[in-house]
């Protein structure tokens, strides 16, 4: 991999996540933004990190355009519920917040219930035109309205959470699968697997 500089587009997160939709332009506007501010290239090994407490679909255009994914381990999920991110770069030693709060459909009480209608199993092209078409003028103002109106950026101290590791194996002596030794438990004098370990054991 070569384009460490080029940011990844919309169409790119994308083609990575299946479809557009809402949660994925807010991620993706939270990662362009995030990214920006602290003025750092996509993470093509470990030296960006994201703390995402939710798991929506904003997360996929987080790792897409961030570089920070399940399998680097740079990819760190808190189930907070709360639509923040935090960001950190090990080479400059810096970490920023970013706090999503878009908040258009207040405004728009006719895509509330258009909605409601889809919702409720109305089917109709009418529906289905009217609400794809007021969905796609959110999507456009999440991904290039004001900056404030989507989310709030501050920087944080640098405290990014452990460098994944990488251990050695050791059988289960249950099921003889190959498992990371600090994943190992004791139960009735072996160690074994979690998946081992007896349902309420
Ligand atoms: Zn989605
Ligand atoms: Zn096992």
């Amino acid at each position: 991999m070569t384009a460490a500089s080029t940011v990844p587009s919309v169409d790119d997160v994308q083609k990575f996540h299946g479809h557009m939709c809402l949660g994925l332009a807010l991620g993706y506007r939270v990662a362009i933004e995030g990214l920006a501010e602290l003025g750092v290239a996509r993470s093509e090994d470990e030296e960006l990190v994201a703390v995402v407490e939710n798991d929506s679909c904003a997360v996929d255009a987080i790792q897409v355009v961030l570089g920070c994914t399940f399998g680097k381990g740079n990819l760190v999920f808190r189930d907070w519920g709360r639509r923040v991110y935090t960001f950190y770069s090990r080479h400059r030693e810096t970490g920023v917040r970013v706090s999503e709060h878009y908040n258009g459909f207040a405004d728009d009480p006719e895509w509330a219930a258009l909605r409601e209608r889809a919702a409720a199993g109305d089917e109709s092209p009418e529906t289905r035109e009217a609400l794809a078409t007021r969905t796609e003028a959110h999507i456009r103002a999440i991904l290039n309205g004001p900056r404030d109106a989507v989310l709030t950026v501050s920087s944080v101290p640098f405290d990014p959470p452990a460098m994944a590791q990488i251990e050695s194996s050791e059988p289960c002596e249950a099921c003889g699968e190959p498992t990371m030794a600090s994943r190992l438990v004791e139960h009735g004098g072996r160690r074994i697997c979690r998946a081992c370990v007896p349902a309420g054991g």
